[in-house]
């Protein structure tokens, strides 16, 4: 499991990430997977905000490193000049 540990994920019982390979939501090549499994957890939204505000690595809520990277919240210890080169921000 990706560590999402509130109210809501104790209320929500077993979530696809605890029943799956963790690798599956922090290797590149298993984004879409981890996507699709996210796309039916109940804890989404919340696992989503979660993610942003800690800048956690990995998908989370079904958002990916480049999708968090593109709306504003860098994963932790990584630049905005790291996602420009990877044309996930625009150049300034
Ligand atoms: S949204 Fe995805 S990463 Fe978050 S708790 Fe659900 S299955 Fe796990």
């Amino acid at each position: 499991m990706q560590v999402l540990r509130t109210d809501a994920a104790r209320d929500v019982g077993v979530m696809p990430c605890q029943t799956t390979d963790p690798e599956v939501f922090q290797d590149r090549e298993h984004q879409r997977l981890a996507k699709s499994l996210c796309a039916g957890c109940d804890l989404k939204r919340a696992c989503r905000r979660y993610a942003r505000t800690h800048r956690e690595w990995g998908t989370w809520g079904g958002e990916t490193n480049e999708e968090r990277a593109a709306a504003g919240y860098l994963p932790r210890g990584s630049t905005k000049d790291y996602w420009q080169r990877r044309s996930v921000l625009p150049a300034s």
